[in-house]
């Protein structure tokens, strides 16, 4: 199969392309779409066999349920048995946005969608191409993001098609993602919600607005073995590009001395080692390949670049990554999450 990638600079001028892909989504197809998080790999989420197909481009775990993206609130009725007051609050603050909410999920939801779950995750995304493609197929559409399953999600077209050359038919191409690191997913189905993966709606930004929010443990923490999750793609590999990484945490003067002292040491042992800084620490660094996720105080900024510098390392073929550590306010959470999980877990605390 032939992947197209079709370019939109205009949504609402570019009608006649957007239904190419609309199309493919109204005969059963996967299409990939720009979300303002990340790119997305899109199907009718009512229906179960178009949703296999995500799962079978993706090579995704069959337990892994998936996102689905609606255009307007009326389409969230028909996906939910129920709406609490606290998802109607939330929605009205951040949809269309970074933020998945999780209910129970009415009939019309097969489960393919929710991976066997009696739950189901939804978002209004806030990209312009996203809205008008769910818009003018008048379905719900489920996507995860749209890289190889374990690979670092991607931020632009170009990613997707690094991962997705010939296993889908089209990718709409809307530029590059803003927010850069996925959804907030926050469980509503008790009475305090749980953020089960940070992201662009931060821990402080759900609080403002419902009081009580707790993170749950293993967003900076791995499963034991065996352990039971609400959130299913806790237990997979993921964001891992091909060379493996270590986070390092702590006092900032520590991990620029130890990052720098390790990266000499191997490369004089003939490794190639790759360096994940910030723009405050990268003049630091004499060793190896050093990659910028820009400035450590701005840290939506570094949420933006993180998958696209994991993956730039891929293509300088680096040995190993080391990755520093950021301060874990605001989005730095989602930063963390996300560079920890690529490290699989892999951490040193100085
Ligand atoms: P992706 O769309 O690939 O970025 O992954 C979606 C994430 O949302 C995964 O980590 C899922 O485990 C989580 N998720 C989606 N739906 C649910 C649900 N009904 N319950 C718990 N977690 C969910
Ligand atoms: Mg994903």
């Amino acid at each position: 199969m032939k992947t197209r990638v079709i370019h939109i600079a205009d949504p609402d001028k570019q009608e006649k392309e957007i239904m190419e892909a609309v199309e493919l989504i109204r005969s059963g197809e996967v299409v990939a779409f720009p979300t303002e998080t990340v790119y997305g790999l899109g199907a009718n989420a009512l229906d179960a066999r178009a949703v296999n197909r995500i799962f079978q481009a993706k090579a995704r775990p069959g337990d892994n349920p998936l996102i689905v993206h609606i255009h307007d609130l009326s389409q969230w009725n028909q996906l939910v048995l129920d709406i609490p007051q606290k998802a109607l609050l939330l929605a009205e603050r951040f949809w269309p946005g970074p933020l998945t909410m999780i209910l129970n999920k009415s009939e019309r939801v097969p489960l393919e969608t929710t991976a066997g779950l009696h739950t189901v995750g939804v978002r209004m995304p806030s990209h312009p191409v996203a809205l008008k493609l769910i818009s003018l197929s008048g379905v719900p559409i489920a996507a995860p993001s749209a890289n190889r399953s374990g690979r670092p999600s991607p931020t632009a077209a170009q990613h997707v098609l690094q991962d997705m050359d010939s296993r889908i038919p089209m990718i709409l191409d809307g530029g590059r993602c803003d927010v850069g690191v996925e959804s907030t997913v926050l469980d509503l189905t008790e009475s305090v919600p749980v953020v089960l993966r940070p992201g662009g709606v931060t821990l402080e930004m759900l609080e403002s607005v419902v009081g009580q929010v707790v993170v749950h443990p293993n967003v900076m923490k791995p499963l034991k073995q065996g352990q039971i999750t609400r959130s299913p793609g806790m237990k997979y590999v993921h964001y891992a590009p091909k060379a493996p990484v270590t986070l390092i945490r702590g006092d900032l003067h520590k991990q620029v001395e130890f990052i720098d002292t390790e990266a000499s040491r191997r490369e004089k042992q003939g490794e190639r080692p790759g360096i994940l800084a910030t723009n405050q620490t990268l003049a630091c660094y004499q060793a190896g390949v050093r990659l910028s996720m820009g400035d450590r105080s701005r840290p939506a900024e570094l949420a933006e670049n993180l998958f696209a510098r994991l993956r730039e390392f891929d293509a300088l073929d680096v040995d190993f990554i080391l990755a520093e550590g950021v301060d874990d306010k605001g989005e730095g959470l989602a930063v963390m999450n996300r560079i920890a999980r690529a490290a699989g877990f892999h951490i040193i605390d100085l």
